[in-house]
């Protein structure tokens, strides 16, 4: 840059001369002030260096150029303004230098009171605020009463410069301005600051000067304007404390924004009884309910509030100590609220009866307040319901459907892993998928308790309340299974080392057994020994149909109602969801969901009909085989049956059976052990030998990779075929039935055309023999989860009459992670590097695996116009994820039950953000 424009830059900005939008350049804090000095509320005087100045600072590790003289004019303005000048020992004008980056950084960065204060001024402040200056003169102790006092005032502001100063700017240990206080105090025999006089503060002057002579080698500057511009320095240097690093990685907030500086005219509300500060929100940010809410500390500075020194009272008492700065807030917090159409929240100080505005901002809220005040300010006139479906999202509405602790000071977490499936849950520990049914069935809470999961446990998930396991990631079978049922599952836990012969698992060096309680929130994983009372979600309730919004007095659940109705107006998207079973499938429907975008039919192999895969597998003739599809078939057919008579009159996308088959037959070293010991026995031990033989045979180094989805279908005669066939038959007699069924075959794993088109051949024959003329008809496509199918989609999509992108396996193939071991193995690093923001599997990798689904989309509709496009991996329950599939134009996104409302809700939101007004 050349040097002239540098010189030339402007790096100040007074109050007057901002505004809210400018929140990049004057920080939120500084943005706010300006906003309300533009308003004409009572903001004290002052100007906010830019964030610029920042940058430029931590990039080259000094002012820029230009800096210094904009910061002098503008502090002359100041104290042209004040009538007063920083310094001047008669009557000095003090600013406080504050921190305000672009997005709240509570507490991470730093703040200077009083800047202006030396050993003069001091006294002309006293004598400002009518006091001497000198407290011998004020008779000391015994000369006035310890809360008031003009040589009081002074002095302490002076000694609490010296401490901010020198803890912030100097790095002087904080703890040695403490202990001088306490001190003090101690010699005094009191524990509050309020019972220090003038002569005792003059005191702690003089020994906190002594403290940062010690510390930093000089005195304490007694020069304003240096005061002024190492605190500037400081705050520039806070940016980049270790704090404030990792808050803002937390919070996934650029590091590269640095922060704006507001040097602001200071106003005192510890002058007195008739002084004080507090903070207020323009309406309940826990609930949304409309009324005043704020405390309020007479006589004293903003950090006493803050570190909870004395005990604050609630706002409304304010109407009685000083009426007319009472009417006044009020006025001024409904103006704020109506100038920026939301919930506010406030700083301000009262000194000496004039009321001053310190900060305001939209206020943070709870995700019940955040749909309440939404629908309260389209009541009021003040936002519509596109503003109001903006304001909202997914993951408060997530949120407000599971149900929710009570958790207070008595229970702390022994373990935290991964929130997999998000709700609370206590119950019974137990160790093995039989107890759960076990105890379920004796009207038992119980917590399922595994290291990891498989397909055999879940008669055990379905009866348990909560799932935990000490291994698995947010992909794992624990997490998936749960979050499909809807049930709360913390995964990963690895301090918990589960023994499941001995019946126990330990954590934190204590033991719990079976039969002992836990808890477990899935929401942030955290694990508690004991029963934590849980309180259910009315939000489900009503999703369930049980509570009628139009007559319940309930806020939260009348605004969810109207924004999810809006949302549902606006939306292009169709929502559909993955279930396989009656009741799921009725569930989603009374969320919403618009169909079945994924039928998973493994678990229809599992439980009894485990023996008859078996014979499949182990079949040597074509007569063993088909005798066992042939038993199969029915038991398939009544499957289906069931889901089309719940799905009645929508589409129901049933995938063709996709993981590999040894995964149904005992794990190998089991049948082993099984074999060995029934060989010692002398037992016939011809039929396990047999298994063995076969699950060492049909071993995989790679099972993902392996023979599973559509290659099973090409490798093993009549299987597909005994689907396709159940899956016609039953939608044929669903037809008779009255019913009406839209069935869509899926065929899994697909890589290239040829593999799709030797299945649908096949399947077409058998759905012509078994529909006939019923008037059913069945249509044929193919999930997208193979890297290869989204590249060459233009030719798959010739043999498909839609598509169903697999997000899971294309983010598993697409990035090479195991989708079953990764989360819980390395991906904290790779979070930590920043090399991606959020788990792939979580949130569509928008570049990447985004970029495949963008292709398959483009090339599928161009070779087959129409072609329709859904997704039925995880992400199409995930937020962000909706948005993107949205801006890719496809048809449907289709998800876990509980997932439907939010997937609704934020397919709505995506037409209202991208400007779009089409509805369907
Ligand atoms: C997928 O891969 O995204 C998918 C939906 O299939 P599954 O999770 O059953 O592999
Ligand atoms: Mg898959």
């Amino acid at each position: 840059m050349a040097a002239q424009e540098t010189v030339d830059h402007k790096y100040v900005y007074d109050f007057s001369e901002g505004n809210k939008d400018l929140k990049d350049l004057l920080g939120g804090k500084g943005a706010n002030l300006a906003e309300m000095t533009n308003l004409g509320l009572p903001v004290p005087p002052g100007f906010t260096i830019t964030t610029e100045a920042c940058q430029a600072y931590l990039a080259t590790g000094r002012e820029p150029d230009g800096l210094a003289g904009q910061i002098e004019a503008h502090l002359e303005s100041l104290e042209r303004a004040m009538g007063k000048r920083l310094g001047d020992p008669r009557d000095p004008l003090l600013v406080s230098v504050r921190s305000g980056a672009k997005f709240s950084m509570p507490g991470m960065m730093e703040t200077v009171l009083n800047v202006g204060l030396n050993d003069q001024s001091v006294v002309g402040l006293s004598a400002q605020a009518g006091g001497t200056g000198d407290p011998a003169a004020s008779g000391g102790a015994a000369g006035q009463a310890a809360s008031g006092g003009a040589d009081r005032f002074a002095w302490d502001s002076y000694r609490r410069l010296i401490q901010m100063f020198g803890k912030t700017v100097c790095e002087v240990p904080g703890e040695e301005f403490e202990h001088a206080l306490d001190e003090i105090k101690s010699a005094k025999g009191t524990q509050n600051d309020l019972d220090l006089d003038a002569d005792d503060l003059r005191g702690l002057v003089d020994a906190y000067k002594k403290i940062f002579l010690k510390h930093t080698g000089r005195e304490f500057p007694q020069q304003p304007r240096e005061q002024l511009d190492l605190a500037i320095r400081a705050v520039f240097e806070s940016w980049n404390a270790e704090r404030a690093v990792l808050y803002r990685r937390q919070e996934r907030i650029p590091a590269d924004l640095g922060t704006a500086v507001n040097v602001v005219t200071m106003v005192f509300g510890n002058l007195g009884p008739d002084s004080g500060t507090g903070v207020a929100f323009t309406r309940d940010p826990a609930s949304g309910a409309q009324g005043i809410y704020g405390d309020y500390l007479a006589n004293a500075q903003g950090e006493d509030v803050v570190a909870g020194i004395r005990n604050t009272v609630p706002l409304q008492e304010l109407a009685q100590l000083d009426r007319a700065s009472y009417d006044e807030l009020l006025g001024i917090m409904a103006r704020l609220e109506e100038h920026y159409r939301d919930l506010c929240d406030i700083e301000f100080t009262i000194e000496r009866g004039k009321l001053w505005m310190l900060q305001t901002r939209v206020g943070k809220r709870t995700a019940a307040a955040a749909f309440v005040i939404a629908g309260q300010l389209v009541d009021e006139g003040l936002i519509d319901l596109d503003e109001a479906l903006h304001r909202v999202n997914g993951a408060q509405l997530a949120q407000l459907m599971f149900p929710r602790f009570q958790l207070d000071h008595e229970f702390q977490p022994v373990a935290t892993g991964i929130g997999a499936s998000p709700g609370a849950a206590s119950g019974t520990v137990v160790f093995t998928s039989a107890r759960a049914v076990e105890l379920a069935a004796e009207g038992r809470s119980v917590i399922l308790v595994r290291r990891e999961t498989n397909p055999d446990d879940l008669n055990g998930m379905i009866a348990a309340k909560g799932i935990l396991t000490s291994r698995g990631g947010k992909t794992s079978h624990a997490a998936v299974v749960a979050r499909g049922m809807g049930k709360t599952c913390v995964s990963g836990a690895d301090a918990i080392d589960v023994n499941v012969p001995a019946k126990r698992f330990t954590v934190a060096g204590q033991t719990v057994d079976e039969g002992d309680m836990v808890s477990i929130d899935g929401t942030t994983g955290k694990v508690y020994l004991g029963e934590v009372p849980v309180m259910p979600s009315e939000v489900v309730q009503y999703f369930e149909g049980s509570l009628d919004p139009e007559h319940i007095d309930n806020p939260l659940v009348r605004a969810v109602h109207r924004i999810m109705t809006h949302a549902d107006g606006k939306r292009r998207l169709a929502v559909r969801t993955n279930a396989d079973t009656g009741a799921d499938a009725a569930r989603a429907r009374r969320f919403g969901a618009e169909g079945i975008g994924l039928c998973r039919t493994e678990h229809m192999f599992l439980g009894d009909r485990r023996e008859l895969v078996e014979r499949l597998i182990l079949a040597r003739a074509p007569g063993e085989r088909e005798e066992a599809l042939a038993a199969l078939l029915p038991l398939q057919r009544a499957d289906f049956e069931e889901i089309f008579r719940e799905m009645d009159g929508l589409p129901v996308t049933v995938r063709l059976i996709d993981p590999p088959l040894h995964e149904f037959l005992p794990p190998l070293e089991q049948l082993a052990v099984n074999v060995a010991v029934a060989q010692e026995r002398g037992e016939d031990v011809a039929k396990e030998e047999a298994l063995l033989a076969a699950v060492r045979r049909m071993h995989e180094e790679n099972p993902m990779l392996g023979l599973r989805g559509v290659r099973l279908g090409l490798v093993i005669p009549g299987l597909f075929a005994m689907q396709v066939r159940a899956i016609a038959e039953a939608a044929v007699s669903c037809a008779r039935g009255g019913g009406v069924a839209k069935p869509e075959i899926m065929v899994p794993l697909v890589g290239a055309v040829q593999e799709l088109e030797t299945v649908r051949a096949e399947a077409e024959k058998i759905i012509a023999e078994v529909v006939g003329d019923s008037g059913v008809e069945v249509l044929i496509g193919t999930m997208i989860e193979v890297p290869r199918a989204a590249l060459t989609a233009g030719q798959i999509a010739e043999a498909a009459q839609f598509f169903s992108f697999g997000t899971n396996d294309l983010t598993q193939m697409g990035w090479g992670f195991s989708r079953d071991d990764v989360e819980g193995a390395f991906f904290w690093r790779y979070l930590e590097l920043g090399i991606f923001g959020i788990s792939p599997f979580e949130s569509i990798d928008r570049d990447g695996v985004g970029r495949l689904v963008r292709i398959a989309a483009e090339e599928g509709r161009a070779a087959r116009p129409g072609l329709k496009l859904g997704v039925c991996g995880e992400h199409g329950g995930d937020p962000d994820s909706v948005h993107f599939f949205h801006e890719v134009g496809l048809d449907y996104v289709s998800c876990s039950p509980f997932r439907v409302p939010v997937a609704r809700l934020e397919a709505g939101r995506a037409v209202v953000e991208t400007g779009g007004s089409d509805s369907r």
